[in-house]
């Protein structure tokens, strides 16, 4: 395991998001064909279900007793969850901003079809860039879309979530052979 990672100097991490909103690029005027108010109320409106979810599924792991951190800016992507017990950290990705694929949830806008398209795949790979980075060191890395918590579904996501974190321990071995299960 790695267990370094104590970064004491140079604290400038001044992330230029605070304020939230206009950090889409608006390069060459492109940003006056969007029609008024449609990118911030996609922002606005995705942000605030992401934060939604991240809520809900932190409290019903620490409700089934799992403790961990939240947000580790030490680590690619910032996972929402990280389970050092368990080598395992859990994203929760708002199927819009990750482009969950085949999923009903992920719509482009109808307005500046390129300029979402581009935004979307660029975090689509940076998803799947860190997941790899995270993998090589070690971690188990575990994604629960927005669609798998909606009221329906959301029970048996977490249920589900629950056990891929525990059951799934030993070094990184994930137990899909059935067979007796320990325990
Ligand atoms: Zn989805």
């Amino acid at each position: 395991m790695a267990g370094q990672a104590s970064a004491g100097k140079g604290g400038k991490t001044v992330a230029a998001e605070k304020g939230g909103r206009t950090v889409a690029t608006k390069r060459g005027g492109k940003a006056e064909k969007y029609e008024r108010g449609t990118r911030s109320y996609i922002m606005s409106h995705i942000r605030g279900k992401d934060t939604k979810i991240e809520v809900l599924v932190r409290r019903y792991l620490f409700a089934r007793g799992l403790r961990f951190r939240k947000n580790d800016k030490r680590y690619p992507g910032h996972p929402d969850v990280v389970l050092p017990k368990w080598h395992a950290m859990v994203f929760v990705n708002g199927c819009f901003w990750h482009m969950h694929s085949g999923c009903p949830k992920y719509r482009l806008p109808k307005s500046n079809v390129e300029f979402w398209t581009a935004k979307l795949l660029r975090n689509h790979e940076r998803d799947a860039r860190q997941k790899a980075e995270l993998e090589a060191q070690g971690w188990r890395v575990i994604v629960v879309w927005e669609c798998e918590l909606t009221k329906v579904r959301r029970e048996q996501t977490l249920e589900r979530l629950y056990r891929q974190i525990v059951d799934g321990t030993d070094d990184g071995q994930i137990q899909d052979k059935g067979g007796d299960e320990p325990r």
